[in-house]
């Protein structure tokens, strides 16, 4: 539920000083859902309600969604997963997401292009600036992009490919982090923070990936600026 505009929920446990701390900064890191009313959520019927109408919702085959596979792995911080997880469940708070909740927003564009609706597969998959992103790995590791309808089915696409070694493992980092920095990229120039070119968000996404493999050994031998300004002497070594 939300309270004073910001997600809460009620754990089954006390948390640790710790586990709040972390709790408070994935908030925090998510942004704030301006809007949102501070009162119970209820259950609504898309329209009249009718006996006919339930049962068929009832028997309509479930559709089988298996992104659990993406999730709550070790090598990938919790708050990532957990924004895939909001993701997978169509509820990250995009502007359309928000509208379709009836929460009035100023204008539905998206902050990166400021051309088209911001939907989360725009952000994350359809967006020129995200593009320019995506494009800089798959060129270095020499794979062409492949459209993809929404993120679970780009998630699933991922896999199509012959990388072994080290490249694999980065290969299988570069899915979660640039969603991670677009993201927060978006989450900062809607709440007016300056905005970062393509080639600075690179350079944070890097750093990132080094951080999340600084306990391995993935990059041994290997500079930091030689990740950052060389990226395709690692990817070809
Ligand atoms: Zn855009």
């Amino acid at each position: 539920m939300v309270e004073e505009g910001r997600l809460k929920c009620a754990f089954g446990i006390r948390l640790s000083d710790q586990e709040q701390m972390e709790w408070d900064l994935l908030c925090n890191e998510l942004g704030p859902y301006h809007g949102f009313e501070d009162r119970e959520d209820n259950v609504s019927f898309d329209g009249d309600f009718s006996v006919h109408k339930c049962y068929n919702l009832q028997s309509t085959e479930a559709v089988e969604v298996n992104f659990n596979k993406f999730l709550w792995k070790n090598s990938v911080p919790f708050k990532v997963s957990f924004m895939l997880w909001v993701i997978f469940h169509d509820s990250l708070p995009t502007k359309d997401m928000l509208q379709h909740r009836g929460i009035e927003v100023q204008d539905g564009l998206c902050v990166l292009c400021k051309q088209y609706e911001e939907t989360a597969d725009h952000i994350f998959l359809h967006c020129a600036y995200s593009h320019h992103i995506w494009s800089y790995f798959l060129k270095a590791f020499n794979i062409s992009w492949v459209g993809a309808r929404d993120m679970l089915s780009f998630f699933e696409s991922w896999k199509f490919n012959a990388l072994s070694g080290r490249n694999k493992k980065i290969w299988w980092k570069i899915i979660y982090v640039v969603p991670w920095h677009i993201w927060l990229e978006r989450n900062s120039r809607t709440f007016a923070g300056r905005p970062k070119e393509e080639e600075e968000l690179l350079m944070l996404i890097k750093q990132s990936i080094v951080l999340w493999f600084c306990d391995t050994n993935v990059f041994h031998g290997i500079s930091i600026s030689q990740i950052l300004f060389q990226w395709d002497s690692i990817v070809h070594t």
